[in-house]
């Protein structure tokens, strides 16, 4: 691998230096060769022990520069002012063939100066987990950070019960976070603000170096990106569970799959996270969660730039934008090629309908492609009928609309009963779920042979109805 460690070149008091910790037998469970081709490093998979000894923690390849990144954040609305990377190092970056720069961090890697009370450590679940939601994530389209290799350490880690260990190598554009700025803006550190937020900009939206207005420029720029991908995740029915400032990328990037999940049946308030009590990041309310977090952004960047205007016109101006970049995809899952006036209207009706029948959200889509020329509306009433008097008015065939449905309406997703599972195999030394769940998520969109089992929501006594951070 080839680093070029720019973060590690920041001022000294952005990080802590600090060496990932040995573990007694490492094992390599799962290695991206297709990350790992992106990144220009397939040349490294050819040798599993020494992959395992790598991104598990023991080998600290040549040029990495291991650092674990101070910040700091709003948990469930909440100021703490130190957080940092407790379980994570980033040992560096690898500029990749096209000439994109990645992070590439251990999780699970052992104690640092931010561990606070924690261990450090994870177990093999939450490695299993991010693994296959952010590789299906990825599959689907969605912005995302990586997994590049899942490591068993071979020693215990202890949380109700003892569990095995695990590391997961995670590849990201940058692990800069909202709350990577409100670390500094609490400290009055504005040198330190406007140093990282000229490296942000530097590195994500280096077209924003020269404007007028850097700094709102770059919360314009950040805005964007992530009111497409919160309305990403609408349209896959994900849940990302901890929408804590300190989990927002600020590339724009889905971060952190701690009690994420897929929604099997529709409902709008679905929360599926233990320790989400109130429902702050319930499924609908992801959207205003997003407006709250930018606000956090821009009460840092007010300390660079002082347009409140500005920053207060576009945080209102948000609600807006994000309506239109989610009625887009209703769209195109719907099936419409052109914009009707009823539109908004008819994602209420449908969306009513799935919630009053407790309909699956991700089947429904591609039962409704089915649906087009079928005589009756027997399925969905009288959505249907409405639904096909709209579909009728497109220039069309049955087929080229079910063809274009089914090209953004996914068959695959990764489901909890299913994820859960994985994870319990893994547990228990058994890996075959989990490498046939990588394999059929890598391919959400097609009908594959043999394994229509996935595509299936849970069975009564399948259901998880709870997702747990498991740190
Ligand atoms: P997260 O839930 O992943 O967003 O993490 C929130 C904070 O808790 C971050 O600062 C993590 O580094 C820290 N943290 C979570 N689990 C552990 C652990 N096992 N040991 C140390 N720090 C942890
Ligand atoms: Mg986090």
């Amino acid at each position: 691998m080839t680093f070029d460690n720019s973060y590690a070149r920041l001022p000294k008091h952005f990080y802590a230096r600090v060496e990932p910790a040995s573990v007694p037998a490492p094992v390599l469970l799962a290695f991206n060769d297709d990350l790992a081709g992106t990144l220009g490093i397939g040349e490294l998979a050819k040798d599993d022990d020494a992959l395992a000894a790598v991104f598990g923690g023991n080998r600290v390849p040549a040029g990495a520069e291991p650092i674990a990144l101070a910040y700091a954040g709003h948990q469930f609305g909440q100021f703490v002012p130190q957080l940092g990377d407790g379980r994570a190092v980033l040992l560096g970056e690898v500029v990749d063939t096209g000439n994109t720069r990645h992070d590439v961090q251990l999780k699970g890697s052992g104690r640092t100066p931010f561990s606070r009370g924690g261990d450090g450590r994870s177990s093999i679940g939450p490695v299993v987990r991010e693994y296959l939601l952010s590789e299906a994530m990825h599959a689907l389209g969605v912005p995302t950070t990586r997994a590049l290799a899942a490591v068993c350490t071979g020693q215990k880690v202890y949380r109700d019960e003892a569990l095995p260990g695990g590391v997961l190598t995670r590849v990201a554009a940058s692990h800069i976070r909202i709350g990577t700025f409100e670390y500094f803006a609490a400290r009055g550190d504005v040198a330190g603000l406007k140093t990282l937020a000229d490296y942000a900009i530097a590195r994500h939206y280096p077209e924003l170096a020269d404007d007028d207005r850097p700094y709102a420029a770059f919360f314009s720029a950040v805005l964007a990106a992530q009111a497409r991908l919160v309305a990403h995740w609408m349209d896959i029915g994900f849940i990302h569970g901890v929408m804590n400032t300190d989990n927002t990328a600020i590339s724009g990037e889905t971060l952190d799959y701690g009690p994420c999940a897929f929604m099997d049946e529709f409902h709008a308030n679905k929360v599926f996270s233990s320790i989400d009590h109130g429902g702050r990041y319930a499924y609908a309310n992801q959207p205003r969660i997003l407006q709250w977090n930018l606000a956090r952004l821009a009460e840092c960047l007010l300390l660079l730039d002082n347009d409140q205007r500005r920053f207060e016109t576009e945080l209102v101006e948000l609600s807006g934008r994000y309506e239109a970049l989610y009625l887009a995809r209703m769209r195109r899952k719907l099936g419409f090629t052109t914009e009707g006036r009823g539109d908004s209207a008819m994602v209420r009706d449908w969306l009513r309908h799935l919630q009053k029948h407790e309909l699956d959200y991700t089947l429904s889509f591609r039962e409704l492609a089915d649906r087009i020329d079928a005589g009756d509306a027997a399925r969905f009433g009288a959505f249907e009928t409405e639904w096909k008097r709209r579909i009728a008015t497109q220039d069309e065939s049955a087929d080229q609309t079910r063809t274009r449905m089914n090209s953004v309406n996914p068959l695959f997703i990764p489901r909890n009963h299913q994820i859960e599972r994985a994870i319990q195999g893994a547990i228990d030394g058994d890996l075959r779920i989990f490498h046939e769940l990588r394999e059929v998520l890598s391919r959400p969109f097609e009908t594959q042979a043999h394994k229509a089992e996935y595509a299936k929501p849970p069975l009564p006594g399948e259901r998880v109805t709870q997702t747990f951070c498991g740190t």
